[in-house]
């Protein structure tokens, strides 16, 4: 969500004649897109900023805007630390970013009830795949997180909006969007999130559609027959678990039990039995116990999760959990999620392996960086496959190859059947 936050910013400043520079030394303008959601990516950005502000020194009459949740939480505490940044920029307030030379001195962090009407034009990277909005902010407020309050309530963009955007895309020769919301599966516009797939799956030149992130809670058998039923929508469905124990899950205000996820999982593998899942979980959640922890090690054995991202729990401003006793030591901490994360190597790695052999399709990204003469492009299931190339082949082909070596992160593969353009 925020590549795709900075890809609209840079939408607005192109549109405003603005080109990137290689060397920061000489902007006119210096924006940060900022992440609060775990203190490691906010010391990143104050690392940043401090040598920016040197190059500042420099060229006085550089402008620094602070976009992103930081600038949200901070508002204007960051410029009254910081006094050499401009501007400060809410995530639901991006279009500021617009007239950043003439305005310095803006901070924009209110609320925006707007934000999922307004239009705002993305420059993306070149390739094959896209990233598009359809949902803004979050209701959910989980105990530990802090986008409720940095993006601000839930709101749905409207479905036409959503597919004229999406149409263009296939236009100019995008074959796969990721739809982007924070619980997608609360998407409320038209006949609500299934709906909206129904209708996206129906545009010419798309091949593929993904989506991040669906909220076990509301997981809804519908969203599990459009998976099943619409061939363009991909066997694939990120489904953050955070926890194996009840009462971590709890305290994380989740709403819902280990249980309850595990008949999701089932009712997922029952009717599309091919499909790729994979989740978020924090370590060390407050009181997490060894039983607590080895709950969640028992739930990965149990599903076997085709990858994950895991994270030492870190306290955010404002958040419930924040304020709660029970705080584990980072050392703690750190080799739980060790635990996690290497529990997670091998079974990535095996399931990897039963691919061996196994006849895949895969949507060509491009040339393959670390090999000449080798291409690599995803499966629907968001595997990552390499292969020997052949002459055509260009991104955006939709090829079938069987694999014939497994690799941690990716797999090597030969062309079965090509469709050259
Ligand atoms: N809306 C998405 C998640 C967005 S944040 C959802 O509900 O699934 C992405 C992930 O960051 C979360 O799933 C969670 O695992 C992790 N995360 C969020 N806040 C965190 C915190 N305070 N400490 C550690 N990890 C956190
Ligand atoms: Fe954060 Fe929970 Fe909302 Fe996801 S659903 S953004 S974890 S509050």
């Amino acid at each position: 969500m925020n590549v795709h936050d900075s890809e609209r910013m840079l939408g607005i400043l192109r549109g405003e004649g603005f080109v990137p520079v290689d060397d920061p030394g000489e902007a006119d303008l210096v924006v940060f897109n900022t992440c609060s959601i775990r203190q490691k990516a906010e010391q990143k950005f104050y690392s940043q900023l401090g040598r920016t502000k040197k190059l500042k020194r420099n060229n006085p009459s550089m402008k620094i805007a602070v976009a992103g949740c930081i600038a949200q939480q901070e508002g204007k505490a960051l410029m009254g630390r910081m006094p050499y940044v401009d501007l400060v920029i809410g995530p639901q307030n991006l279009k500021r970013v617009g007239g950043a030379l003439t305005v310095a001195g803006g901070v924009y962090t209110g609320e925006n009830p707007d934000i999922a009407t307004e239009e705002i034009p993305a420059c993306r990277s070149k390739g094959v795949r896209a990233w598009v909005n359809i949902m803004y902010g979050c209701n959910n407020f989980c105990s530990y997180c802090v986008v409720p309050y940095t993006r601000g309530r839930e709101r749905s963009r409207p479905a036409g909006n959503i597919v004229s955007e999406i149409e263009k895309l296939a236009a100019q020769g995008y074959r796969e969007v990721t739809l982007l919301g924070q619980n997608v599966n609360s998407y409320k516009e038209n006949l609500g999130f299934p709906a909206l797939l129904e209708r996206i799956n129906g545009i010419d030149g798309l091949e593929r559609i993904r989506f991040v992130t669906s909220h076990p809670k509301d997981l809804s058998t519908d969203l599990v027959h459009a998976i099943r039923d619409l061939e363009k929508v991909c066997e694939h469905i990120h489904l953050p678990l955070q926890s194996g124990s009840d009462r971590i899950l709890g305290l994380m205000n989740r709403r819902y039990t280990f249980r309850e996820y595990l008949e999701k999982i089932e009712l997922l593998r029952e009717a599309v039995p091919e499909i790729a899942i994979t989740t978020d979980i924090i370590a060390g959640f407050p009181t997490e116990t060894e039983d607590d922890h080895l709950a969640t090690i028992n739930a990965m054995m149990e599903i076997r999760f085709d990858g994950i991202f895991a994270f030492k729990y870190s306290p955010r401003p404002r958040t419930r959990a924040s304020g709660m006793e029970g705080r584990l030591p980072d050392g703690l901490k750190g080799e739980r999620l060790m635990e996690i994360l290497s529990l997670q190597d091998e079974i990535t790695e095996l399931k990897n392996r039963e691919l061996v052999g196994k006849g895949v399709e895969v949507l060509v990204e491009g040339p393959l960086e670390a090999i000449d003469g080798y291409l690599t492009g995803r499966t629907r299931t968001n595997k990552v496959v390499n292969f020997p190339k052949e002459d055509g082949l260009v991104p955006g082909c939709i090829v079938y190859t069987t694999i014939q070596v497994a690799h941690r992160h990716s797999l090597d593969g030969t062309l079965t059947v090509s469709h050259a353009e």
